[in-house]
């Protein structure tokens, strides 16, 4: 019995071994790096941090005349781009004046997987991710080899009973950005209301971009808060292509080590419990690990 539960949870770790073998062999600094991203948020060491006040968001909350946004399938998910020095982030204690450039989102293939960052352990269905440069720097190029270069605010998503209006109006340019390579134009929004309705409380840490080359230029904002979005828009980000038989999904990385890093959060008392997802089921790895180990001692000395 003892041994039947022990090759029962190898097999498990094989498994999440094997779902993680295509980042594990990006090479470079996603290997080497100790500032990487994504990263397990855990909410009873993160440390508070007085000196994170609100963030200052410049044409946010307006629909600037002339701006376009781009919608693209770059084969690995959803990113939506626009020119420089329109929408800029500065505050929250961040190191200088940053300009948003895009912002792209990350999926899983259910409901109980798909954000990069995790908090105790758990996952969100998706995560969406504003990057922005800093001004100080000519071009998002040139700040990659920077530490202060990049700054990204990362959003949780959570499925809701009742379609975002707001995420709309982005998510139904899919039909036009279906395969890998296509394109499509189309007229501002207002920003805003893309990001959750709390923006005070955040956690905070040094790290990299998730994707290569990995660069450890990015000053990550998590929020606390999340966003919603319907199933069927969920399903929406799903039916996206990367080539004729294959969808897009599970286009997240696993959580990388913290190594001597303190994660800092804007507010005294972190959320601990766990996101409620629309069917009720919250699935969290670590505990399925402690039933499977409470069992096998039980076997053990039975
Ligand atoms: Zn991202």
């Amino acid at each position: 019995m003892a041994k039947t539960l022990l090759t029962f949870v190898c097999l498990i770790a094989g498994v999440s071994f094997a779902l993680a073998a295509g980042p594990d062999n990006w090479g470079g600094v996603c290997a080497t790096g100790s500032k990487q991203s994504p990263i397990d948020i855990m909410t009873n060491t993160a440390m508070y941090d007085s000196n994170l006040g609100g963030f200052t968001l410049v044409n946010y909350n307006t629909i600037p005349a002339g701006v376009n946004f781009t919608a693209t399938n770059n084969g690995k998910g959803l990113t939506i781009s626009f020119d420089s020095n329109v929408y800029n982030v500065s505050g929250g204690n961040l190191p200088g004046t940053f300009t948003t450039v895009q912002f792209h989102l990350h999926w899983g293939s259910s409901n109980y997987n798909g954000s990069e960052h995790t908090v105790d352990g758990m996952m969100y269905p998706a995560e969406i991710h504003f990057v922005s440069y800093n001004t100080k720097y000519p071009d998002i190029g040139e700040s990659l080899s920077h530490s202060d270069g990049l700054a990204v605010l990362g959003v949780f998503i959570e499925v809701g009973a009742s379609e975002n209006q707001y995420y709309e109006k982005f998510l139904d340019q899919i039909s036009h950005v279906m395969y890998k390579g296509n394109e499509t134009t189309f007229s501002a929004f207002n920003l805003m209301d893309l990001l959750p309705t709390d923006m005070t409380k955040y956690f905070r840490y040094p790290g990299s971009l998730t994707t290569p080359t990995c660069n450890e230029a990015v000053t990550w904002t998590v929020f606390n808060d999340t966003v919603k979005i319907s199933q069927a828009q969920l399903d929406n980000l799903r039916s996206m292509k990367y080539n004729d038989s294959a969808n897009i999904v599970d286009n997240y990385r696993p959580v990388q080590p913290l190594h001597d890093r303190q994660v800092k959060a804007s507010f005294g008392e972190p959320k601990t419990t766990p996101p409620v997802t629309i069917d009720g089921v919250a699935l969290q790895i670590s505990n399925v690990v402690l039933l499977l180990m409470l069992l096998l001692t039980a076997a053990l000395f039975h």
